[in-house]
């Protein structure tokens, strides 16, 4: 069962909460958390005030609605009346507003292409976008912005008439973007349904419908980027769970046998999960299995396992039915994502580890990385902040390689240690960071990596700021 928490969200110690600066998440006010937008979902309440019709809109239409409680916003084509979900937006009414009466695609991108808005605001649903008509050939090649275009000429429609349903299509375009559309008439079809490819002005699209295959294959007059609404989710197995602390878990995940899929140091993916019957997705940055495990880019082609060290929160929306997860179930997996760049490794002599709880997940293959594969390397520390010797992820492997590896050193610090506690406490500071960020020599080559609840990180970085380190020696590692 899910644990539905009841009070205002977020606590006051949770981590939703936010320092000032940065893209914030606001209190909700109560019975405005996720679960409640679900629920309000899936009452049966007319939430676009159309009464369940999809209406195609026009520019002109889309700009009238423009106010909190009437406010329209177009993501990819689709246009959305999100004025019921304006209180439970995580980033707050007016961040929404940002966008309203207009497309929002962009801004969308920019701040969470990974949220799954499809399912999430499929109720406000108000219809999709008129098409535009199609421009002059000669005018959109003058016009580089333009990234496609589909003069209907040259659209072939190979869509079976037969069959389970009659799948049709459409396309649309703004000056960015071209937009195909396909009506399958299947409820909850999912993307492995289906297969995507284009290459240079070629768009091929499959779409599989019980024993049926349709295909819509279009010829497009330019090139185009491609952008499948974001991101591509395979379906992987969880193979093991294994307890690391109290509340910390290392799951396994097998990858399908047709997936070669290998998430570069320093990146995240995405975890899926159908929780009350809306796709849930959470950020996850893999781990090795080890500290120890042998560390080689690029891995073998038959590695098709992928690590995480995810804790669990029991008053958490997501890793509560993560946990929940047996053994041989399903989770889908996003590919990666991240602004870590490994060739800021190259040549580094000197890489400091500012890591806060689960903040340690991406400092695990940084560090292995780093220890395996650069030679100019002479030290890494690693400054671990944590509540409680209890909370300490990995401590003994951790320990195990300071003393296997004399490059490398950790030091941990604990918020609330108990009486016993002899080594270092409190929270992240100038004091703290002075004494601890030693180059080994006056020029050496330095990174400092960070990672924790946002407010360790934003705090982090300001005080490194303070002590003079350059924007190109720190990295942290956000959303
Ligand atoms: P949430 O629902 O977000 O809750 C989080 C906290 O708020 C909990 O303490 C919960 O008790 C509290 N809370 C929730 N609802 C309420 C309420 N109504 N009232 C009071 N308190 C409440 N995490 C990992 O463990 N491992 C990783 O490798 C990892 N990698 C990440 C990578 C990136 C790029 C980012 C941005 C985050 C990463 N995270 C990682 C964090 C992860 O994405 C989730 O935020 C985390 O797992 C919590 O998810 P949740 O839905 O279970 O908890
Ligand atoms: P936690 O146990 O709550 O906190 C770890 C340590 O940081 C504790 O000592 C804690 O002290 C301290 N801390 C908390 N807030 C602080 C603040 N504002 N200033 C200074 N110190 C602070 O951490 P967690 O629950 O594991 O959460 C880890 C966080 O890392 C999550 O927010 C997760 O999203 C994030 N994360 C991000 C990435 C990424 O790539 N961006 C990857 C993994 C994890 P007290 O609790 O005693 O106050």
């Amino acid at each position: 069962m899910l644990n539905v928490p009841s009070q205002s969200f977020p606590g006051p110690s949770s981590q939703q909460r936010v320092a000032s600066g940065g893209r914030s998440k606001v209190p909700l006010k109560q019975g405005r958390s996720l679960m409640d937008w679900i629920r309000l979902t899936k009452s049966g309440k007319d939430l676009t005030g159309l009464k369940g019709r999809l209406i195609e809109v026009t520019e002109e239409e889309l700009k009238k609605h423009n106010k909190k409680d009437d406010c329209w916003i177009c993501i990819r084509g689709f246009v959305y009346n999100v004025s019921p979900y304006m209180e439970y937006h995580p980033g707050g009414e007016d961040e929404l507003m940002r966008a309203a009466g207009s497309d929002g695609t962009d801004l969308f991108d920019q701040v969470h292409r990974w949220v799954n808005y499809e399912s999430m605001l499929k109720e406000c649903l108000v219809g999709r976008m008129a098409m535009k008509p199609a421009l002059p050939k000669d005018y959109h090649e003058e016009k580089k912005v333009l990234n496609g275009m589909l003069p209907q000429s040259q659209v072939t429609d190979t869509l079976a008439k037969e069959g389970p349903s009659s799948p049709s299509y459409d396309w649309f375009q703004t000056d960015s973007l071209v937009t195909i559309v396909i009506y399958t008439k299947q409820k909850d079809i999912n993307l492995d349904s289906v297969i995507v490819d284009h290459r240079d002005d070629s768009f091929r699209a499959e779409t599989v419908i019980k024993d049926y295959s349709y295909l819509v294959h279009v010829a497009l007059s330019h090139e185009i980027q491609e952008d499948f609404s974001g991101l591509f989710y395979r379906k992987c197995q969880l193979v093991s769970k294994e307890d690391m602390t109290h509340d910390t878990k290392l799951f396994c995940l097998m990858l399908p046998p047709s997936t070669h899929l290998q998430v570069p140091v320093g990146q995240h993916v995405y975890l899926k999960l159908p929780i009350t019957g809306t796709e849930i997705v959470k950020p996850y940055t893999p781990v090795s299995d080890s500290l120890f495990s042998e560390f080689k880019e690029p891995v073998l082609p038959n590695n098709i396992y992928i690590y995480f060290l995810i804790k669990i929160y029991p008053a958490g929306f997501f890793t509560p039915e993560l946990d929940q997860l047996q053994i041989g179930d399903y989770v889908s997996v996003s590919n990666p994502e991240g602004n870590f760049i490994i060739s800021q490794l190259q040549e580094l002599e000197d890489l400091f580890l500012l890591a806060a709880g689960t903040g340690f997940t991406p400092m695990v293959k940084v560090l292995n990385y780093a220890l395996t594969n650069i030679p100019s390397l002479r030290k890494v520390k690693l400054m671990f902040f944590n509540k409680t010797e209890d909370d300490i992820i990995w401590r003994s492997q951790l320990e195990k390689l300071a003393f296997k590896d004399k490059r490398f050193e950790v030091e941990f610090v604990l918020s609330a240690p108990t009486s016993e506690w002899s080594g270092k406490q409190g929270y992240i500071s100038p004091a703290l960071l002075s004494e601890f960020l030693r180059r080994s020599s006056d020029t050496s080559k330095v990174l400092i990596c960070l990672c924790g609840p946002t407010p360790f990180t934003e705090q982090g970085m300001k005080m490194l700021h303070d002590l003079n380190f350059s924007k190109d020696e720190i990295h942290s590692f956000t959303a």
